[in-house]
């Protein structure tokens, strides 16, 4: 606390400056800091949010285009099936045709149908699946190699249940359209009890004779072609070490179960492509996940699901977030997944970028500070010179008041103590300094003695040279009594022209001698009147006990009779 005093106070206003301004600059980087830290807490959330969405929309994508490749894959083949089909078609109306334009004028009509259902009845194709059959349009089955019961007997007779409706449907295509392709459902040949297979079927009419003349191939055939074919495309181009492959289950029960599909495409689990799966298998960390995304494949035909899951390359399960989706032509299950440690390296990357950038920032504060401090240095120096000189000015106008006021005070002092004509004390200050004197004396027990003098008919010579020339012999007569007097003695003027001197250590014969010193002084004296001026003198010692009162009136009593016994005289009480 000692250093906070008017001394320092150019240095106290000048480090307070400086102090301010690296303070306000601290605080304020800090602040900054804590805000881009409190900033980034609050993104991490954002961007893991934002990451998980990115790499949804990114799965669903990619599934989305395996899924419509797989589809036009599927659309390939199917159209090219059909350019097949009706080819073929063609093919056994051309013969048909042909048998008909080259024998029809010669040959009995039923020889020449029988020749020609001849010609194409050990026609197959499609690794012998494929098949001509002939009907006319009278509803007469006319060739059905696949089963040769059928044949001679009006299709709607044949033991096919209502099956024998899609005859029908095939007649009214040739009617209408003269040909066609039909798409139905159709047992397995010589299995007609069984279940039913989608089927395509291509009839087109024989005029000759009113027939049409079909062919067909079953789906499940084909169906079978085309996903080998697609897996094997699928399975093909992709990389191994592709972290995010895709895996196609090819899904028997929708609902779940120990056989609920079969896996088809997986690279990084080669061991379970063909193998039956079931949906109680659990994940790395005990998830059920084939579960969950079953749920959402029965609830709206897709279903994202994190889990965790081998990752190829690492020893170490990881984090693996999938897009799964049903591609209902085959049941199957497209799926894509992308492994979520790449998360934190994105965060973690994000959280350095951060770091650099409030790293530089904190290097540009740190300069800030610096020239803050440095303008601080100049403004505080500029600042503080202003604020001492308005200082040094306020306190030399406090010192001059202060000098005025002691000046005053002297002067009042002057005034209340010292007599304006003669400066000898007066009468008041003189009755102070006995009261003080007689204390004193009361207490080291030493002689007082007081010496009362007045001029000799003094009313005279102001009557005769003027009052001016009074108040001279006054002030003359001060001054020469005042230079007979000893350094501890005490001078006043009493009054008008009476004087009174308190010598101190003095009995009253000391004072007698020193009262007729004066006496012959003044006597001897020339004043500024052509006339010579003497004093009467009354000389009492104090008497221990007595009042001052006492002491003045004695003493006054000696004057009386100095007067009395003609003046200029000095008498002891
Ligand atoms: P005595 O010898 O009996 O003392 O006669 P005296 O004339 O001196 O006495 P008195 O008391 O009759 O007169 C004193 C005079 O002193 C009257 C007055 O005018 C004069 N006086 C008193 N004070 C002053 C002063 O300050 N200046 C002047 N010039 N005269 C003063
Ligand atoms: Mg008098
Ligand atoms: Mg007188």
């Amino acid at each position: 606390m000692r250093y906070f005093s008017e001394k320092n106070l150019k240095k106290i206003i000048f480090a307070s400056l400086i102090i301010l301004v690296a303070i306000l600059t601290s605080v304020y980087s800090t602040l900054f800091v804590v805000d881009k830290y409190w900033d980034l807490e609050d993104e991490l959330p954002k961007i893991e949010a934002d990451f998980i969405r990115q790499q949804k929309d990114i799965l669903q994508y990619a599934v989305n285009l395996q899924i419509s490749q797989i589809d036009l894959h599927r659309q390939q083949i199917k159209a090219k099936l059909k350019q097949g089909l009706k080819a073929k078609v063609h093919d056994a109306k051309a013969i048909a045709q042909n048998l008909y334009s080259k024998n029809g004028h010669k040959m009995a009509e039923s020889d020449l149908q029988d020749l020609i259902l001849q010609a194409l009845r050990p026609i197959t194709f499609y690794q012998g699946r494929g098949y001509y059959f002939v009907h006319t349009m009278n509803g007469l089955v006319k060739l059905y190699p696949s089963d040769v019961s059928f044949e001679d007997h009006l299709a709607k007779q044949v033991n096919l249940g209502d099956k024998f409706k899609v005859f029908d449907d095939l007649r009214k295509i040739v009617r209408s359209q003269d040909e066609g392709f039909l798409e139905y459902d159709w047992p397995l040949p010589g299995k007609w009890g069984d279940r039913l297979y989608k089927k395509l079927t291509y009839v087109t009419h024989f005029e000759p004779y009113n027939w049409f003349i079909g062919a067909g191939e079953y789906y499940v055939d084909f169906g079978d072609m085309t996903r080998e074919s697609i897996v094997e495309d699928i399975n093909n181009s992709m990389t191994l070490n592709s972290r995010d492959y895709f895996f196609v289950y090819d899904l028997h029960d929708i609902n779940g179960g120990k056989d609920f599909a079969t896996m088809l495409v997986n690279p990084n689990r080669p061991d379970l492509i063909g193998t039956k799966l079931s949906d109680e298998y659990q994940g790395a960390r005990g998830k059920k996940f084939r579960k969950d995304f079953l749920a959402g494949l029965r609830d709206i035909g897709d279903a994202y699901i994190t889990y965790w899951y081998k990752k190829p390359g690492d020893s170490q399960p990881k984090k693996k977030l999938s897009y799964f989706k049903l591609y209902p032509e085959w049941n199957w299950v497209v799926a894509k997944g992308v492994y979520l440690d790449d998360l934190e390296k994105i965060i973690s990357s994000k959280k350095e970028k951060l770091e650099s950038k409030v790293k530089n920032k904190l290097t540009i504060f740190a300069y800030l500070l610096c020239f803050s401090v440095i303008f601080a240095v100049i403004i505080a120096h500029y600042f503080t010179k202003g604020i001492n000189s308005i200082f040094i000015k306020y306190k030399n106008i406090q010192e001059d008041q202060h000098r005025e006021l002691e000046r005053i005070n002297k002067f009042l002092h002057k005034r209340a103590t010292i007599d304006n004509l003669t400066e000898l004390h007066n009468r008041q200050y003189f009755n102070e300094r006995l009261e003080q004197e007689v204390k004193r004396l009361n207490r080291y027990n030493y002689s007082v003695s007081l010496i009362f003098f007045d001029i000799d008919f003094f009313k005279e010579v102001n009557d005769t040279f003027g009052h001016l020339a009074g108040d001279d012999v006054l002030r003359e007569l001060a001054a020469l009594v005042r230079s007979h007097t000893r350094q501890s003695d005490f001078l006043a003027r009493w009054g008008g022209e009476e004087f009174v001197l308190l010598v101190v250590e003095a009995d009253s014969g000391d004072a007698k001698k020193i009262a007729e010193n004066i006496c012959h002084v003044v006597a001897a004296h020339t004043f500024s009147v052509p006339r010579r001026i003497t004093c009467s003198f009354g000389v009492t010692q104090f008497v221990p006990g007595e009042s001052t009162i006492d002491f003045i009136n004695r003493t006054d009593q000696g004057l009386y009779q100095a007067k009395e016994l003609g003046r200029n005289k000095v008498v002891e009480i």
